[in-house]
């Protein structure tokens, strides 16, 4: 297997001192104000401070995984969208509305992935296998994105390579690791790998979450496949963030060990109250903190910043027109897969029938 070369050497973040109950319900009462002067709509990840994500919904925006973000500020009329998340989730949003204004609370939130995935080094890697399908991740930079075919998130890819491998297509997947990995096993398709990874994902220890399993005989597993394999290898359900979401509400449990970003479990609590949910390990036994599973990057969007760049019209998106036009289509094409897949979703399909969403295998 051939390996990504970049490296994310030159990645950093800033993350502002937490703001009073005071402040918050200040800043709170901006962000309203300036959403409704500029008609813009708040489209939130669920990674994000639990304060957002509640502004959002209670302002009429989102919250949700990167696939129904982008769908959601695709559709909205709003002709100003302001994306709190990490950047290639405001450059998708770009891509997909290039009409619309796209704020982001900072510009400088970005993701270990994109950061790992140098578009010219990507490039020399498609143009050595151009026999290959190129299937990327959400989770990559425009430029990445301009030389793929297909785009997908971690709630559909396992579905489309699955439908490219009964196809007969090999695939050059990028760029991160783990979740090739998961799907190259899952659906047995020949997949050569980026070796990119999420440096929060990628800290889950599978020892640990052993030790945890035995303190908690009676708790279900869930697991976003950004983990290490030995994580994937003791969940109960593997999924997206919206995935995971809906094992938690559905399953017969009352308590989850859950192995992705920490700034879910405000979500998980909301959706599927009375339940409770536990931190995947992250650090060894001795250590003094057990998890520390927050997205540095996610943590940079701040009430402040989001109120700031709001009443500054700063930190808006620009996307190269060229770039633009050739990202949409891989895009596109995970969007119109998705939708088709929707429709074969019987209504009020419960989780094991959901679940074939994301676990068949088999053309579309
Ligand atoms: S949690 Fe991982 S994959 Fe998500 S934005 Fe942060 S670094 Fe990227």
């Amino acid at each position: 297997m051939l390996s990504g070369l970049s490296t994310i050497a030159q990645g950093w973040a800033r993350v502002r001192d937490p703001a009073s109950t005071d402040q918050k319900q200040a800043l709170k009462a901006r962000i309203r104000r300036q959403l409704e002067q500029h008609q813009a709509v708040l489209v939130a990840h669920y990674y994000v401070d639990a304060d957002i994500q509640d502004l959002a919904e209670e302002t009429g925006g989102c919250v949700s995984d990167s696939l129904e973000m982008a769908r959601f500020a695709r559709d909205h009329a709003a002709q100003t969208l302001i994306v709190a998340g990490v950047r290639f989730m405001g450059e998708t949003s770009k891509i997909l509305s290039p009409h619309k204004r796209v704020i982001m609370p900072d510009l400088e939130a970005t993701c270990s992935l994109d950061l790992g995935c140098d578009a010219a080094e990507f490039t020399a890697f498609c143009d050595a296998h151009p026999e290959r399908t190129v299937v990327v991740y959400a989770n990559t930079s425009a430029a990445v994105k301009a030389r793929a075919d297909w785009m997908v998130t971690s709630s559909i890819g396992l579905d489309i390579v699955a439908h490219l491998h009964a196809q007969g297509k090999k695939i050059l997947w990028a760029p991160d690791k783990h979740l090739g990995t998961y799907i190259q096993e899952k659906t047995g398709a020949d997949m050569l790998l980026w070796q990119g990874s999420c440096l929060v994902h990628d800290e889950f220890k599978g020892l640990e979450l052993e030790l945890l399993r035995q303190e908690h005989p009676e708790a279900k597993v869930l697991v976003h496949p950004e983990s290490p394999a030995a994580v994937v290898a003791q969940a109960d359900v593997v999924g997206s963030t919206s995935q995971l979401i809906r094992a938690a509400q559905t399953l017969d449990a009352t308590t989850f060990i859950v192995a992705t970003d920490m700034g879910l479990l405000h979500k998980m609590g909301q959706a599927a109250p009375g339940k409770y949910f536990i931190a995947a390990p992250t650090a060894g036994n001795s250590a003094t903190c057990k998890s520390c599973a927050q997205c540095p990057w996610m943590a940079m969007n701040s009430l402040q910043s989001l109120a700031d760049a709001l009443e500054s019209g700063a930190n808006e998106i620009t996307m190269d027109a060229d770039i633009g036009r050739r990202a949409v289509v891989c895009i596109d094409r995970m969007l119109d897969f998705a939708a088709q897949r929707k429709a074969n979703v019987r209504p009020g399909a419960d989780l094991a029938k959901e679940q074939a969403l994301f676990t068949g295998i088999g053309p579309a």
